[in-house]
């Protein structure tokens, strides 16, 4: 026997749709590369969407084709990803900042027919255009002439119905980053992002309603912006979004646009608070921020919360669509000490529902949630990976858990902290010690603008800690005063046994520290 309800296939479109009648008139605004501002609705984007549509059919494409972005946050972008998946297509987001090696791989390995792409990044076009194989139509998406996204959609009606088909239709596609190997492909599903959009919007997860504005700094192409473009229609927040990242002009965007959600990695609101020092001023009606990517630094937990603002401390990764866990406030937030509710946003949160995670041993064994057995984290769910794009073998093993890399404890009351990456675990004497705690500790200390911490080869002790520092300018922080810091927060065996200064370190296309790079640089360094 089947259930007595209606088949409502979890399609995306029905999120633009939803948003267009529901709440067509609420704005969306753009502010360009070149600093001019344009304003839309929710209304607008989805007529625009059936336009692209209409001209990707006119294209000759099909369900199932690939089209590429090479694009920051704004809303013609939007339009693109809504456009191309309402006409059964699959949205390939790449990341400017890729190499160039990187960037003909992913393309290739798609097969991506069409790109569109911001005129900021019309160099690397150029670049790559021999390299890329596949794609035979390129648009820019802020430029004015024949080649440009407005006139490719002008001439359409928008009279479009959306494609028909299963959930369980492509819909999306991500590369990881690569920061181990080359990069591979996460093929979402109409169905999955759907799942992920709802569950966002809880309150313990993004808390977004109608109310919010949101300036999500997390580019649309790292790791599907985090969900926020699914997210936001389902309740038609206003969309405030940005070209450029410079803490300036966020910050006077921020204010002027009243925005109360933002979101982005660690190194964006570092970039913040110097903009805050140096001229006094602050986003003024932040209400939520959510930090995810690598691991959000104690002091800066603390120095927004102190601000009055919500940290929403998320893990996750590109293949779990990203929300792995949370930072969903206790049920007894309100009886804990500032110092008490700061230890607990420095975790990494709660599974929400629709996630499941488990920490397991080298044997497989499920370790207990007592804050301290230490071991890989595993994570099953519907808006978790089952396969990479183009293989055959699932990356999941037999009862569907996947291996996420990470190395990670869950406490008693269930919030799971990340220790370190597998890889990036310094190994001494037999013991572990965290890369991520120690970088994280050394940040909290005044002068130090970054750290990074690896294992080199050590005689005795198979690896021990060294730290790169980059001191912050003006700053003549010494070694001994960073010591002397970092034994108030860590193990005495933990302390880095040298700490050089450097003047830069090399990231990742998406701002996290590229450790491989840093390993290499010292592969043949050892400690005496
Ligand atoms: P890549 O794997 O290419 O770096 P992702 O953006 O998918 O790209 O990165 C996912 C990884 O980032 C996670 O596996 C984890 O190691 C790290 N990460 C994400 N969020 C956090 C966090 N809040 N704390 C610590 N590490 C995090």
């Amino acid at each position: 026997m089947l259930g007595g309800m209606q088949d409502f296939e979890l399609r995306v479109p029905r999120l633009i749709e939803h948003a267009e009648r529901e709440h067509g008139d609420r704005e969306m605004l753009t502010r360009w590369a070149d600093g001019s501002e344009t304003v839309t609705t929710w209304g607008q984007v989805a007529r625009d969407s059936r336009k692209l549509a209409q001209a990707l059919e006119r294209m000759g494409l099909q369900p199932g084709d690939r089209v590429a972005t090479l694009a920051m946050n704004h809303s013609r972008h939007l339009v693109a990803w809504y456009g191309t998946i309402g006409m059964g297509g699959i949205v390939h987001t790449i990341n400017p900042r890729l190499f160039p090696d990187q960037l003909a791989y992913i393309a290739n390995h798609a097969e991506d027919r069409v790109l569109f792409y911001d005129r900021m990044f019309a160099p690397i076009v150029e670049k790559m255009k021999d390299q890329w194989t596949t794609i035979d139509h390129y648009f820019c998406f802020d430029s004015d002439g024949p080649d440009s996204f407005e006139t490719l959609i002008a001439p359409e009606t928008g009279d479009y119905a959306w494609v028909e088909g299963s959930e369980r239709d492509p819909c999306m596609l991500c590369y990881t980053s690569g920061t181990t190997g080359n990069p591979k492909g996460v093929l979402y599903s109409h169905r999955s992002s759907m799942i992920h959009a709802l569950a966002e919007l809880q309150p313990s997860v993004f808390d977004l309603s109608a109310r919010s504005v949101a300036l999500p700094i997390v580019p649309m192409f790292h790791a599907v912006g985090w969900g926020m473009p699914f997210a936001a229609p389902a309740v038609g927040l206003k969309f405030v979004f940005s070209c450029v990242n410079e803490p300036k002009v966020l910050c006077d965007l921020m204010n002027r646009e009243k925005v109360t959600h933002s979101a982005g990695v660690p190194t964006v609101w570092f970039a913040m608070f110097q903009h805050m020092d140096a001229t006094g001023g602050a986003p003024k009606h932040l209400q939520v921020v959510t930090i995810g990517g690598s691991a959000a630094p104690r002091s800066m937990i603390e120095r927004l919360m102190k601000m009055g603002i919500r940290v929403n401390h998320a893990w996750g990764m590109t293949e779990t669509s990203p929300i792995g866990t949370i930072g969903a406030k206790s049920y007894d937030w309100d009886d804990l000490s500032f110092e008490q509710q700061v230890d607990q946003v420095c975790k990494q949160g709660r599974a929400p529902f629709g996630v499941e995670m488990r920490v397991i041993d080298d044997s497989g064994a499920e370790q207990p949630r007592d804050g301290e057995s230490s071991g890989r984290l595993m994570v099953r769910g519907p808006w978790i990976i089952h396969q990479y794009f183009g293989e055959e073998a699932p990356c999941v093993d037999a009862d569907g858990w996947f291996d996420t890399g990470d190395v990670a404890v869950i406490h008693p009351d269930n919030t799971m902290q990340i220790t370190d990456r597998a890889k990036d675990v310094i190994k001494s004497g037999g013991e572990w010690i965290s890369s991520v705690e120690l970088e994280n500790a050394a940040v909290g200390c005044p002068g130090v603008a970054e750290a990074a911490a690896i294992g080199v080869h050590h005689p005795r002790w198979e690896e021990r800690p060294i730290l790169l520092v980059i001191r912050k300018s003006g700053s003549d922080i010494t070694a001994d005063a960073i010591q002397a810091h970092l034994a108030q927060h860590v193990a005495k065996w933990w302390l880095p046994d040298e700490i050089h200064f450097v003047d830069d370190l090399p990231h990742t296309a998406t701002g996290k520290l590229l450790k491989t790079a840093i390993r290499a640089k010292y592969k043949d360094f050892s400690l005496a």
